[in-house]
């Protein structure tokens, strides 16, 4: 299986490109190309798609699966994200005719003499599906604000205290300051 990431894409045959790469966590994590390296990737990413070519554009499709480690912003334990996305782009050799300023906008136009690396585009993609707050599964307890213990783990002494105390129904209550 040969990954041939970069494509000249004046030289695609009419039945276009198509792939299904296991990419290596170590070179997402690479600094080849032109993106900015991944972090933390910790499995074998998948990508696949294909590129085809029609009235002036190559239209590419393509789906991803990447796992990195992230931490999650209620419990703070490190965990394995997964994200898994479709990718669509449009590539032009040169600048679209015929087409409103709308359309245009999803048109990449690629110098000729220009190659389109498809590492690049996998990268961008998954830098572009990054979301800053994780968690490490939807009903993550998080963390007591009292004690910090892990209420995954179980309950803590502040809650087991709180239910009982009599003030406990002021707790939940909010004043403004
Ligand atoms: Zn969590
Ligand atoms: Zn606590």
């Amino acid at each position: 299986m040969s990954q041939q990431m970069c494509v000249h894409l004046q030289d695609l045959s009419k039945s276009g490109k198509t792939w299904q790469w296991d990419i290596p966590a170590e070179r997402l994590m690479s600094d080849e190309g032109s993106v900015n390296p991944l972090e933390g990737v910790c499995h074998t990413a998948l990508w696949q798609g294909s590129i085809e070519y029609a009235h002036g554009i190559y239209t590419l499709s393509g789906m991803w699966r990447v796992t990195m480690v992230r931490r999650c912003v209620r419990c703070l334990c490190k965990f394995e994200w997964l994200a898994e996305q479709e990718c669509q782009r449009k590539y032009s050799l040169t600048e679209p005719q015929d087409m409103d300023d709308e359309e245009k906008l999803d048109i990449e136009v690629i110098p000729l003499s220009d190659s389109l690396n498809l590492m690049d585009v996998l990268r961008e993609d998954i830098w572009l599906a990054w979301e800053a707050c994780v968690v490490c599964k939807e009903t993550c307890k998080g963390l007591c604000q009292g004690c910090g213990m892990d209420l995954n783990q179980g309950d803590c002494q502040c809650h087991s205290l709180a239910s009982d105390h009599p003030f406990a129904a002021l707790a939940a209550m909010k004043f403004d300051k």
